[in-house]
């Protein structure tokens, strides 16, 4: 069967519009409202109004995977939660993304030590994480960076994201 000739420029024109979706996608970030442990706290004040996720389009946290394309694991991952983690993880459409926040959700935090059977040692075990938020637990500026370095992550890069690289101005006295 002879090949289909592609039209001059039409992987360009594509390559634009996916670039442009991707910059839609990074600044509109859903989180699915969903805690396991203390740094779900964290996750809720980063929310809030004083830390504000809205400044960077990701404060519409849904009650509903089918809604979502972000999981936020914010907290201790025990083994008889698993299965439903992963179910939830099924349950959202494409593209999603997974931030693993604190240390329990990297590597099981402190509760991962010889002879422990209760706990899972890290999202990554069951979920693909696509960044890491250190700390125990991480401050809400630091679930900020992980929301930053994943829009980065999602439009290839700091220079591509216009909206990231507006900066506000200081006014001076306030
Ligand atoms: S990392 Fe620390 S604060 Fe976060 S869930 Fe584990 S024990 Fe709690």
């Amino acid at each position: 069967m002879a090949q289909k000739e592609i039209a001059p420029g039409a992987r360009v024109q594509l390559a634009v519009v996916e670039e442009v979706l991707n910059l839609c996608r990074a600044n509109s970030l859903w989180p699915m409202t969903f805690g396991l442990a203390c740094c779900a706290i964290e996750m809720m004040a980063a929310g809030a109004s004083r830390f504000d996720l809205d400044r960077f389009g990701a404060g519409v946290f849904r009650p509903s995977p089918r809604q979502s394309d972000l999981m936020i694991v914010a907290g201790t991952i025990s083994k008889k939660m698993a299965p439903t983690i992963v179910t939830l993880w099924e349950q959202m459409p494409a593209p999603k993304w997974c931030i693993a926040m604190g240390n329990c959700a990297i590597s099981g935090g402190p509760f991962e030590y010889d002879g422990q059977y209760a706990i899972v040692p890290g999202a990554e075990l069951i979920v693909p994480v696509d960044v890491y938020v250190p700390g125990c637990p991480p401050r809400p500026e630091g679930l900020i960076q992980g929301f930053l370095a994943l829009e980065d992550l999602i439009t290839k890069g700091e220079k591509r994201n216009v909206l990231r690289r507006f900066k506000r101005k200081i006014v001076k006295g306030r």
